[in-house]
């Protein structure tokens, strides 16, 4: 069986000013050894990824927030490409994320668009943290696995074996993000060995037993070691307490 290093991203949205990335960041390298079966990343904004690449400690990667699908650098005003983000030094980008298939104040990228970006963010060298998961009403409704299947059916098509050596599923119920409400430790898991079972049926076993699936919903020190004891959970995806020093909480969670 392959050993799974556990991976807590930190996501910290489209918060902060450069003041309080550089607060952050002292918080953190002053935060104490990262336990070894540990792999830690930053998500930070764009714009405050050079600072993040240049202070932060080096047994943190840094990681994008998002990336272009298209893997052609030019004339595409706002855009950044995954080729550019590796130019950087970035490792990882997050791909997915709920608040970006919808919630805000834009057109919503459907599992298509996000199954593209991630290609594209391979083929250019990064890793992904390619984040699924359902509603609240969908969850009620019972469909929380035929969501997720649908959101990663698109990816599963484009994605070599190899691909996905490079690739972490963050299951995000919808539901949990920034409410506070958790997923309890048995739900998760349980949706976790899910969507383990249909990665081994629909892309292979192999992968299956290899991959990363990180939980992500109000994760945080209190709650952390109770679902990375999860034999299916592999590590997190942090947004709110990933912007406190409670986040090293988290990661020294882990079994
Ligand atoms: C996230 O945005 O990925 C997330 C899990 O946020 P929070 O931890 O704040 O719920």
């Amino acid at each position: 069986m392959p050993e799974r290093k556990y991976l807590i991203g930190g996501n910290w949205k489209c918060n902060g000013t450069v003041a309080s990335a550089k607060e952050l960041i002292k918080v953190f390298n002053e935060a104490g050894t990262i336990p070894e079966n540990v792999e830690v990343a930053i998500a930070a904004p764009f714009i405050h990824i050079g600072l993040v690449l240049e202070e932060l400690r080096k047994d943190i990667a840094t990681s994008a927030q998002n990336c272009a699908a298209s893997p052609k650098t030019g004339a595409f005003t706002g855009e950044i490409c995954a080729s550019q983000l590796v130019d950087m030094g970035v490792t990882w980008v997050i791909i997915g994320h709920s608040e970006r298939r919808e919630g805000f104040d834009m057109a919503g990228e459907d599992s298509e668009l996000v199954a593209k970006k991630v290609k594209t963010a391979l083929d250019a060298g990064l890793k992904v943290m390619f984040a699924i998961g359902e509603k609240k009403e969908e969850r009620e409704a019972g469909i929380t696995m035929k969501v997720c299947a649908e959101q990663m059916a698109p990816a599963a098509k484009l994605l070599s074996e190899e691909d996905w050596a490079n690739v972490a599923i963050a299951y995000e119920p919808v539901w949990a993000i920034g409410t506070g409400l958790t997923a309890t430790p048995e739900m998760a898991q349980e949706t976790h060995k899910s969507i383990r079972d249909w990665v081994s049926e629909n892309v292979s076993p192999a992968v299956a037993e290899a991959v990363r699936i990180q939980y992500g919903g109000s994760m945080k020190g209190a709650n952390a070691k109770d679902l990375l004891a999860q034999p299916d959970i592999d590590g997190g995806l942090i947004g709110g307490a990933s912007l406190k020093a409670d986040f090293f909480n988290v990661i020294n969670g882990a079994p």
